[in-house]
């Protein structure tokens, strides 16, 4: 039997999975998106894909049950607690309003003896509303940090359409695996020294293959992202004063380097960056390229069923639209989308 595409109008052969479920059929992606306000709440993965389990050292954590394609949704679950987190003294006072049943919940999570307050580091933001929430899988995860020989497997997001906590897989993951994410998830979180960080914030002693190291090669590590830091910060200020090619090419030379110290969800913000300078000098083909780079990125971390990740796409086709475009008055130019390397090192990542 010929399997159909699943968009009610259509009877064309159903070649393509929903990307997201991987259990409905479509002819193409235009037949997905027509049909997605139909599908979208029997849209779920399939929540087998990973159990909690106990871990030697390390209390609980998650291990994926098969092997796991990178850019699968593993998990997308509601949170068992919601707080508000716009203050402090909120969030404490609607802590201490919970039922005995979710505080009982809430001391099922690592921390110190019955202290309520020392748990809020396992709750992960809502973004979007200023809330923090407690999930029942997605917060069991343990921590993993970026560095030149380990990274976390997974990253999560907050889906404000579905009011869900997402988790997505950022490299293939065998069977058994433990699933990691890292706490620290932006070069920009990057504080000094990660060991001394985890254990002031988090309370534990991370023995990663990065903090393993000798503290010579952390420092080197450290100084590498503070410049890169640095550079991110001044960025745009430089669009109006210095030479496109020239931000183009150092735009590239730090992707790499910040991929080499293992945050390669940095590559979705550069990309972006440079999609902007193109778009600024008029250049539509090659702020395409940056716009697809940054969009794979983006749709690897987080998803692809955001209303950015939606609007994005236009400029895909029509990188004219975005509100930037030829806003330096500097007439067109001929740049460049991203090289051979920094596509390889998002691919290989
Ligand atoms: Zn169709
Ligand atoms: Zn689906
Ligand atoms: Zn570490």
């Amino acid at each position: 039997m010929v399997q159909l595409c699943e968009n009610s109008d259509c009877s064309n052969p159903g070649k393509s999975r929903c990307w997201r479920c991987k259990e409905r059929y479509y002819c193409g992606t235009e037949c997905q998106h027509a049909d997605w306000s139909a599908h979208k709440d029997n849209c779920k993965p399939s929540n087998r894909l990973v159990a909690v389990v106990d871990i030697p050292g390390k209390g609980k954590g998650v291990i994926a049950r098969e092997r796991i394609p990178r850019g699968t949704l593993l998990v997308a679950e509601k949170p068992r607690i919601i707080l508000p987190a716009t203050s402090k003294e909120k969030l404490l006072k609607s802590m201490s309003l919970l039922s005995e049943e979710d505080k009982a919940f809430i001391l099922t999570f690592p921390g110190k003896d019955s202290d309520l307050e020392d748990r809020l580091k396992h709750f992960v933001p809502c973004v979007g509303d200023g809330n923090t929430c407690l999930c029942p899988t997605i917060c069991r995860i343990n921590h993993t940090c970026c560095s030149p020989m380990s990274g976390p497997n997974t990253s999560y997001t907050w889906n404000e359409d579905s009011k869900e906590e997402e988790l997505y897989a950022i490299k293939e993951i065998q069977k058994g695996e433990e699933v990691q994410v890292t706490y620290m998830s932006n070069a920009s979180n990057y504080d000094g020294d990660p060991p001394a960080y985890l254990r002031r914030k988090y309370n534990f002693d991370c023995r990663c293959p990065g903090c393993t190291r000798s503290p010579e090669d952390r420092q080197v590590s450290g100084e590498r992202i503070e410049a890169y830091n640095d550079f991110v910060d001044i960025l745009p200020g430089r669009f109006k004063t210095d030479d496109p090619f020239r931000i183009l090419v150092e735009i590239e030379q730090q992707i790499l380097i910040i991929c080499e110290e293992g945050f390669t969800g940095e590559i979705d913000g550069r990309a972006y960056d440079a999609f902007q300078l193109c778009t600024a000098y008029e250049d539509a083909a090659s702020a395409k390229e940056w716009m697809k780079l940054h969009l794979k990125c983006r749709a690897l971390y987080h998803g692809k069923s955001t209303e950015q990740y939606k609007k994005s796409v236009c400029y895909t086709k029509n990188p004219q639209m975005h509100g930037g475009w030829g806003y330096l008055d500097a007439g067109s130019l001929k740049l460049r989308g991203p090289s051979k390397k920094v596509l390889e090192c998002f691919y290989s990542s």
